[in-house]
């Protein structure tokens, strides 16, 4: 079975210390698992893709506008990969099984070519990373549930800055979308 990893939003606004809208340390205790995780999804040969959270700044029509204060702002170092991954990113970014997505909701499935990408590749098991776990974890795992590809959640590499969110979300996961957590 061909396999990818969504690594989502794992960049300084969402998880350094001073970022904008940062899960704080749980957030941070997941570089490791990431990094080590990511290096051998690349190594496998199995595609990695770098969803990313994008926008623009003073964007009235968002919808997050109204929800959340302004983070991963276009050409700001808030959007930058967090720590380690930023590097491997870097190191490994012309490979044909690294790719970068832009995306603009929660889903890494909204407004992109994600399941372009994944289809014409043959891809069918689709192993989630990042955060935050009840907000893009969670909505691009729907998405994916809906279009038909087996969902495997690391536990060790999603967190969230709601804990509460984070362990409902988990939960969810396994007993409604049918996720293996691992
Ligand atoms: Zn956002």
């Amino acid at each position: 079975m061909k396999k990818a990893l969504l690594n989502i939003d794992y960049t300084n606004d969402f998880v350094a210390p001073e970022g904008k809208l940062t899960c704080g340390e749980p957030g941070q205790q997941l570089l490791a698992y990431i990094c080590e995780l990511t290096s051998t999804f690349i190594n496998n040969n199995d595609l990695v893709v770098f969803s990313i959270d994008l926008h623009k700044e003073n964007d009235a029509f968002h919808p997050e506008t109204k929800q959340f204060p302004p983070h991963n702002i276009e050409h700001t170092e808030g959007r930058e990969l967090y720590s380690d991954l930023n590097s491997l990113y870097q190191d490994n970014q012309n490979k044909d099984n690294v790719l970068w997505m832009d995306k603009t909701r929660y889903s890494a499935f909204t407004g992109t070519d994600l399941e372009l990408k994944l289809r014409e590749r043959g891809i069918n098991e689709l192993h989630l990373v990042g955060v935050c776990t009840d907000i893009c974890i969670l909505h691009t795992a729907v998405d994916a549930y809906n279009k038909g590809f087996k969902i495997v959640v690391h536990e060790n590499g999603v967190a969230s800055f709601n804990q509460a969110g984070h362990d409902w979300a988990l939960s969810h996961f396994k007993s409604t979308l049918g996720a293996e957590v691992i």
